[in-house]
């Protein structure tokens, strides 16, 4: 019998929302010989009451976490297997982890406030296809002969950086963990997670399970904590070779002045958005594109990276269009995330309630025009705003400029394709943007002219696994994640140069 095969079942859904009232769940450091501190509580934010503990890491934490990674890296336990060795391990994690999808599913769902519908139905399975994808990968990466000439002999070849932090943000949590960790841990770095202080409890199990499919304890430890007692350390570390983060470019930001000042570490950011979804005169069949432009714009409670969250759209198709949304905006059910129905639950926490709930009087003050929602239900914990819709939306208002990360989104009209494609590359950010037309020409010219990492034709797609995702400007800085790509991201490059 496999190793996974031995391994219990994880726990039904239902059982983690019983711990959850009970507030029993668990999430802390697991660092080989460490022994976890003083917790805080983290909270369900539909009802806003405790479901559990998380240990409050803090710089000892992340210096514990980093001597295990890096001791583990020179004793070559992970890093010098056999690419097929770090495979068959990551395919037993892989295993493991499909073993747990509903009590992961269930650990976002309880402590992001993410209906469950969504993480059973995208994040998990996405979580599980990410680590298939980069097991599967680990040993068929080659590297390269250089055009020297008959008197030597040149290679290009890939190496392990070493120690990497990953830094992670709340809106995927499952997800983003294996966004970064698996092309990481598949090429044989350490790697120390730091998962965001809102949701840890996936992260918590999803390192447990690494270890019990055979990753060695100190090739992947976990730090939980705030920003500023682990994240900012854990950046700031002159052991860490590379840092990989995603969340706000302010954040961001810094990551990069910790690099600085420490020892120029390499700093990958994956950061914010304000995605352009371009709607031109000859878009075909606008009720079908509806579904897309709701996608976009109020998925995961429009708290995404790649939030569609600007409309630009041609001003003959733009009464159709705001007609067609609001038809079919009420499908789009508030409610508390543990039910099947929900499709849109709380924002994640009062801070960001607020940041969000503020843009809705800044967006009337500025002279947008509300033609939906606009109104922040008291249920639950009242941490909800109702999917919202502001037309009249110009370019010098702040719902233009800034990223909300919650659901509400700005229509401008325009009326010339040149018009619509300054529009779109009129911010600091470059994730993402989606184009509609009918048109295969206008199509690519609008591709080739948005300024954007991920742009989609006629729909509203983040690509797959395998396919890149990051951004331009401001929404992005020192690689890609996903794809082939992300592996740039944790790999050394060394010429190898033989006299003949
Ligand atoms: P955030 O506030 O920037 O936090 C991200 C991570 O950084 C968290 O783990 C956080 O720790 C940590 N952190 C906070 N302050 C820090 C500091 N001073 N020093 C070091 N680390 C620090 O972002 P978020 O609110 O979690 O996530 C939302 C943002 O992520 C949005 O802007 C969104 O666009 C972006 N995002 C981007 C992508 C992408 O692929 N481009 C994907 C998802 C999300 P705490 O635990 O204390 O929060
Ligand atoms: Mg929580």
């Amino acid at each position: 019998m496999s190793q996974a095969q031995s391994t219990t079942q994880g726990v039904s859904k239902e059982t983690i929302f019983q711990r959850a009232d009970n507030a029993e769940l668990y999430a802390g450091a697991l660092i080989p010989g460490y022994s976890c501190g003083a917790t805080f509580e983290t909270q369900n934010p539909y009802n806003g009451q405790c479901i559990g503990q998380v240990e409050d890491g803090n710089a000892n934490t992340v210096n514990k976490a980093v001597e295990a990674a890096r001791e583990t890296f020179e004793a070559g336990t992970w890093a010098d297997l056999a690419p097929s060795e770090r495979k068959e391990i990551l395919l037993r994690w892989h295993a493991l982890l499909v073993a747990h999808t509903e009590e992961l599913a269930a650990l976002d769902c309880i402590d992001g406030g993410k209906p469950i519908s969504e993480c059973l139905e995208t994040d998990l399975p996405e979580t599980l296809e990410t680590i298939a994808w980069y097991a599967e990968a680990s040993d068929k990466l080659f590297g390269r002969i250089a055009p020297t000439g008959k008197d030597a002999l040149a290679l290009i070849e890939k190496e392990a950086a070493g120690v990497v932090g990953a830094v992670l943000p709340w809106n995927f949590p499952a997800l983003m963990y294996a966004w970064k960790v698996a092309p990481a841990l598949a090429v044989g770095n350490s790697v120390v997670v730091k998962p965001a202080e809102q949701t840890s409890l996936s992260a918590y199990k999803m390192t447990q399970l690494a270890h019990q499919a055979g990753v060695p304890e100190g090739a992947l430890c976990l730090v939980t904590g705030m920003g500023e007692s682990t994240g900012q350390p854990l950046g700031l570390h002159a052991d860490v070779d590379v840092v990989s983060f995603t969340g706000s470019t302010d954040v961001g930001r810094l990551f990069l002045q910790y690099s600085a000042q420490s020892n120029l570490k390499n700093i990958v950011l994956e950061c914010g958005g304000k995605s352009p979804q371009v709607i031109f005169d000859d878009a075909y069949d606008l009720d079908t594109i509806v579904d897309d432009v709701l996608s976009a714009a109020f998925w995961n409670m429009g708290e995404n990276c790649s939030c569609g969250s600007r409309l630009l759209v041609h001003s003959s198709r733009k009464t159709e269009l705001l007609t067609l949304l609001k038809a079919r905006l009420p499908e789009w059910v508030m409610g508390d995330p543990k039910d099947p129905a929900t499709k849109i639950g709380p924002m994640i926490e009062a801070v960001h309630f607020n940041k969000v709930s503020g843009y809705l009087a800044t967006a009337k003050a500025e002279g947008a025009e509300l033609v939906y929602g606009g109104s922040t239900p008291s249920m639950g914990a009242g941490l909800f705003v109702e999917p919202t819709i502001f037309d009249g939306v110009n370019a010098d208002m702040s719902l233009f400029k800034e990223e909300v990360f919650g659901p509400i989104l700005a229509v401008t009209a325009f009326e010339t394709e040149e018009e619509a494609l300054r529009l779109a590359n009129q911010s600091d950010y470059g994730l993402a943007a989606s184009i509609y037309t009918a048109d295969i020409r206008r199509a690519n010219r609008a591709a080739k002219a948005i300024r954007a990492g991920n742009v989609s034709i006629n729909c509203f797609s983040e690509g797959s696994i395998a396919t890149p995702f990051g951004g331009y400007k401001q929404s992005g800085f020192g690689g890609r994640d996903n794809g082939l790509e992300a592996f740039d991201q944790y790999l050394e490059t060394k010429t190898l140069w033989y006299a003949n």
